[in-house]
């Protein structure tokens, strides 16, 4: 990185781009200079690096080159979209007059300005997001949180949140800290001074009351976001909803952790739950199902609520069919409401919300006649509005135009004004095809042909040699209102007009203007006309993204295999059949065998399950799918078992697969405890908790004794439902000690000297010799097995007598001592040992003999 530049000694456009910079702060500059966006100095490296282009120089500035490169202005979304999702920010400096308005101003640089600065979090603009996921902006102070999506309006605040849970659940595009929070990536960003009232005065209320209760904290975060996104968009603000407290109560609670453990929203490959089970068919259904299984309810009559609806859809596959198919295309209306607030908005826009409130009502009378419920109540919403829609399908053209410059947004019939400008121009377009006629006989040139261009209007053009005659001697008729006046001569054309073709030129131009002026103004009153209606338009959008939801969920219901889980008062947990929905799709990619269901039962009287079995057994598969049963059972969605009776869950734990890479810099097993610790802190006899082999991050016996105290804690304590899976085969014995734990173990056979997983759970556990015998089949040479079993022999003798460390040294933590092995032979002996002679050629045969003489 260089050193700063300072502006000291720069041209006027330059000083113009270091004002602009001072005003973007860490953001890039796009410095618009006529057809491109221009950056400078570092900004340059940073853009050319990240988006490949070349980076080249213009002019010096302070005696060095300036480094420099740019992107073409009708194609800058794609290059900015690529930024953003780099995490950049990018300030936008527009050219503020017209080259012949700075001429008036006798001035030779155009006005520029910093009109906007585009953020992640901030961004509305179709290129810039991603349809199936919300844009979240995420504002922190201390004790409070607030987030908002500008492209949607959502918006909600969090008194004393969990900030790394909260980053995990909303992955926000970006996220803002108060002074003095530290937090990777953020952005700083100010609390105003009297917060609840800026934040009043935003949402245009007199008093944040009516919304409900806001802490300090809360609308101190919120606030903060407000002011946030009005000073990177030069003032304008969104449309927000009316902000939602949102209690730590109602939704289940799981850590970062626990999230990563699960891939909920996304994986390795994609293959997330999210993908296996998203069957919406919308953008906005697709982002209501991703917050769903980001934030399960913990509310036994909401989830019921959502179960009971998908019920009524699983049942009634008329009904569902029909829906999907008033669902399939429909538009986004949340963010095209969201740009027409902003007045950053294409004609699509309008289209969207025209055809958005269409489809709304079509599924309002779709949903006629279903019985009491969350469907039921969607139907008030989704109608609300016919008077706008019926506006909107009148007003609003069939084919739209891409910008409202090129004309054609409003419907011929709508404004009898626009009809008549527009009636002009044609008028005078067929005039037009007139004066070609009329031209073409009084200057005696057949071939002459009226043209039009960007900068010159409509001018007769001719080929040169037919110019060249009439240049010489214009023929009788040609005077008056039809004399040739000569305005271009090229090497293969000649271009006239004449006074009659000037006037007409005229008259079309502004026929033109003053049908763009008028057909603005109707723009600008269908916009108001929508704005007006905001708060309904979104609520109908909601309504619409949760029945896309609803019915996606009865729809991957109605394959088969699938069962509405019952959700209990009692702490149950009883699955039959369960299945691990993404272990499964992919086996079925692949083409592979069939996905073994398992059984899984946590009640009361055997909340603990102790797992063992070999790798590649089946293990953490078996403890993720049931961890995903809640999350799917509790967002309202169907499971992938035959039966399912869950008790309510209030936090879900999950410590499955490699904490190993994302350590970043702490040991694995300072991770790992970091997060034994927090379950062992925060569960209690309502959450569930799935274990992957506490303690391997450390020495055997440390890692035995620290597994064995926290299983003993989870049974005796916390009481929480657990899953554990373990590698340390010693403690099954503590089966017999803790009265509400149960073993089970994964089945493997061997099968004509192969070792087959059954992928199936059993009572009981495992087989401890099944370790030797993989290393076997895997080829490890028979002199270690041999000794393998041998030491393994000796640990099992001493364990039997009552002096294996683990019943030893009970209770734990009492300093367990290293058993003590059985005795090696030596180093001559080990050596032999290891020597097959049947494998050997003479000539290594002969090299054993010598090292063995070595050795003795
Ligand atoms: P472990 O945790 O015991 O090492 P995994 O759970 O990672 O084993 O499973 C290893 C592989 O076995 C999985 O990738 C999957 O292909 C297959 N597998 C696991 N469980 C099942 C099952 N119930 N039915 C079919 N295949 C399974």
């Amino acid at each position: 990185m260089q050193h700063r530049v300072t502006a000291s000694g720069a041209t006027p456009a330059m000083a113009q781009w270091f004002a602009a910079k001072e005003q973007a702060g860490s953001a890039l500059v796009f410095f618009r200079m006529g057809d491109f966006y221009e950056l400078f100095f570092e900004d340059a490296e940073a853009a050319a690096e990240a988006l490949g282009l070349a980076l080249t120089h213009r002019g010096e500035h302070q005696g060095h080159p300036i480094p420099m490169c740019g992107v073409p202005h009708h194609s800058h979304e794609s290059y900015l979209a690529r930024l953003i999702r780099r995490g950049f920010r990018v300030a936008i400096c527009e050219q503020m007059e017209t080259p012949e308005e700075a001429k008036a101003r006798k001035s030779a640089t155009l006005r520029r300005e910093v009109v906007r600065i585009i953020t992640p979090g901030t961004a509305t603009e179709e290129a810039l997001l991603d349809a199936a996921r919300p844009a979240w902006l995420l504002a922190l102070v201390r004790g409070g949180a607030a987030w908002l999506d500008v492209s949607t309006g959502a918006f909600h605040t969090q008194d004393a949140p969990e900030i790394a849970a909260l980053v995990a659940r909303l992955a926000p595009a970006e996220i803002l800290t108060e002074e003095g929070l530290e937090l990777e990536g953020a952005t700083p960003a100010l609390v105003p001074k009297d917060a609840p009232g800026r934040l009043a005065e935003a949402l245009g209320v007199a008093s944040l009351e009516g919304f409900g209760q806001f802490s300090p904290a809360e609308s101190a975060a919120a606030a903060m976001a407000v002011d946030y996104v009005r000073g990177v968009q030069n003032g304008a603000l969104p449309r927000l909803a009316p902000p939602m407290p949102e209690g730590a109560r109602g939704v289940l609670l799981l850590d970062a952790a626990t999230r990563r453990s699960l891939d909920i929203l996304d994986g390795p490959r994609d293959a997330s739950l999210l993908a296996a089970v998203d069957r919406t068919l919308t953008g906005a259904g697709a982002r209501e199902l991703a917050a769903r299984l980001a934030a399960p309810l913990d509310d036994r009559a909401a989830i019921r609520a959502r179960h009971d609806a998908v019920a009524t859809l699983l049942e009634d596959g008329t009904r569902r069919a029909g829906l999907r198919a008033a669902l399939k295309g429909a538009p986004d209306m949340a963010r095209a409401l969201g740009r027409l607030s902003v007045e950053r908005f294409a004609p699509r826009d309008l289209g969207a919300i025209r055809d958005g409130l269409d489809r709304a009502g079509r599924l309002a009378r779709l949903l006629d006649g279903v019985p009491p419920g969350l469907l039921d109540a969607a139907q008030a919403p989704l109608s609300a509005l016919p008077a706008l829609a019926q506006e909107l399908a009148r007003a609003v053209a069939t084919e739209l135009p891409a910008r409202l410059e090129e004309g054609g947004t409003v419907a011929p019939g709508y404004d009898g004004e626009l009809d008549a400008l527009r009636r002009l121009r044609d008028d005078a377009r067929g005039a037009i095809a007139a004066m070609q006629m009329q031209l073409a006989q009084a200057w005696g040139v057949a071939s002459l042909k009226i043209r039009h261009h960007q900068q010159l209007g409509y001018l007769a053009e001719m080929p040169a040699a037919a110019g060249e005659k009439l240049l010489r001697a214009a023929p009788p008729g040609a005077n008056g209102e039809l004399a040739p006046i000569h305005r271009q001569s090229m090497a293969s054309a000649h271009r006239f007009t004449c006074a009659a073709l000037a006037a007409l030129d005229r008259r079309l131009s502004e026929a033109g203007d003053q049908a763009r002026a008028r057909e603005k103004l109707v723009v600008a009153h269908l916009r108001r006309m929508i704005l007006a209606e905001g708060d309904a338009i979104a609520a109908a959008a909601r309504e619409m993204a949760a029945l896309d939801v609803l019915a996606a969920s009865a729809e991957l219901a109605s394959g088969g295999g699938w069962c509405r889980p019952e959700i209990a008062e009692r702490p149950d947990f009883a699955i039959e059949a369960g299945r691990h929905p993404v272990v499964e799709a992919a086996l079925r990619r692949a083409r592979g065998p069939a996905f073994v269901p398992n059984d899984c039962d946590l009640s009361p009287g055997q909340r603990l399950c102790l797992l063992t079995g070999p790798n590649m057994a089946g293990k953490s598969t078996f403890l993720r799918q049931n961890a995903l049963m809640v999350i799917l059972a509790q967002a309202g969605l169907y499971v992938p078992a035959r039966a399912a009776r869950i008790g309510l869950v209030d936090r879900l734990f999950s410590r499955v697969g490699a904490a190993d890479d994302l350590a970043g810099g702490r040991s694995t097993f300072m991770v790992e405890m970091t997060e034994t610790a927090a379950i062992l802190n925060q569960a209690g006899p309502r959450s569930l908790v799935v274990l992957d082999e506490v303690g391997r991050g450390t020495a055997t016996w440390d890692g035995l004794a620290i597994a064995t105290a926290v299983l003993e804690a989870l049974h005796d304590r916390i009481r929480a439902r657990t899953l554990f899976a373990t590698h340390f085969h010693e403690l099954t014995r503590l089966a017999d000690g803790l009265p509400e734990m149960r073993l089970a173990a994964m089945q493997v056979r061997e099968w004509r000297g192969q070792v087959v997983f059954q992928h199936s759970v059993a009572e009981g556990a495992a087989e401890k010799s099944w370790g030797v015998h993989v290393a076997k089949l895997a080829g490890v040479p028979p002199t270690v097995l041999k000794r393998a079993a041998e030491v393994l022999a000796g640990l099992e003798a001493r364990a039997a007598v009552g002096t294996d460390p683990l019943t030893a040294a009970m209770p734990l933590f009492a300093g367990a001592p290293p058993p003590p092995q059985p005795p090696r032979a030596s180093p001559l002996l080990e050596a032999l040992l290891a020597l097959d002679p049947d494998a050997l050629s003479p000539r290594e045969a002969h090299d054993a003999l010598y090292s063995l003489k070595a050795l003795a």
